[in-house]
């Protein structure tokens, strides 16, 4: 049964006869959008486990592969990230290894947007574009391969936390040193006291501010 909302939106905005898949994939879009019960991103923050001193000392490494131990909450957060405005404003994603590649790719699954990688080097093969970057520790190169950049021309870059913002800003040169455009960032977690996102003037979209 369609809701009451649904059911005005319906009335004023399609007058043709619809198809029932139709109403269906209306009613799914409304119900994700305002009736989906978040009630598990409550438990988001609990699975994310933090290390001290990790990788080195001063660190405090968030570790957000506890989110795979629970698929609901995977499952709603992966639901919420695709219906960011810069997901919907994006032709294409560029996801970051290693752990932007889980969520990028369940997100290219949920959002039907095609899906390239950055990869650190040695790891993909062709003709590359590349470009270094400081991390919140150390140093690294990232790369994506030249051909598959060409196909589209607006980007967003998805990885599993900004933290100084190096890795996001390495990525969005990338795509801009290509003549393409980069419509925002979406992250699981952004750790806010290192003020990541004022490297950037595209938009950021974050999960968990910790
Ligand atoms: P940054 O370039 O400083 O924004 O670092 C972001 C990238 O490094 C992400 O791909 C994270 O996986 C990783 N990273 C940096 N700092 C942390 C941290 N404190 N906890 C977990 N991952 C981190």
């Amino acid at each position: 049964m369609l809701g009451k909302h649904v059911q005005q939106s319906l009335f004023f905005y399609n007058y043709e006869p619809m198809e029932i898949s139709d109403y269906q994939i209306l009613y799914k879009n409304y119900y994700h959008k305002y009736c989906l019960n978040f009630e598990g991103m409550k438990n988001l923050e609990s699975l994310i486990k933090t290390y001290n001193d990790f990788p080195q000392k001063g660190i405090e490494f968030k570790d957000i592969l506890g989110i795979m131990q629970d698929p609901e909450v995977f499952r709603e957060l992966i639901l919420k990230m695709s219906s960011s405005k810069v997901i919907k404003d994006s032709e294409a994603i560029v996801s970051i290894e290693a752990r932007g590649f889980i969520f990028g790719s369940a997100i290219s699954l949920k959002a039907s947007k095609p899906m390239v990688v950055a990869r650190k080097p040695g790891k993909l093969p062709g003709e590359l574009i590349k470009e270094n970057y400081n991390l919140e520790y150390g140093n690294n190169t990232l790369s994506i391969q030249k051909d598959l950049l060409k196909k589209f021309n607006s980007y967003v870059i998805i990885d599993d936390l900004l933290a100084t913002g190096g890795t996001i800003e390495c990525v969005a040169n990338l795509i801009r040193k290509s003549g393409k455009n980069v419509c925002g960032v979406v992250t699981v977690v952004e750790l806010m006291k290192l003020n990541g996102r004022s490297r950037f003037d595209f938009p950021v979209e974050s999960i968990l501010s910790l």
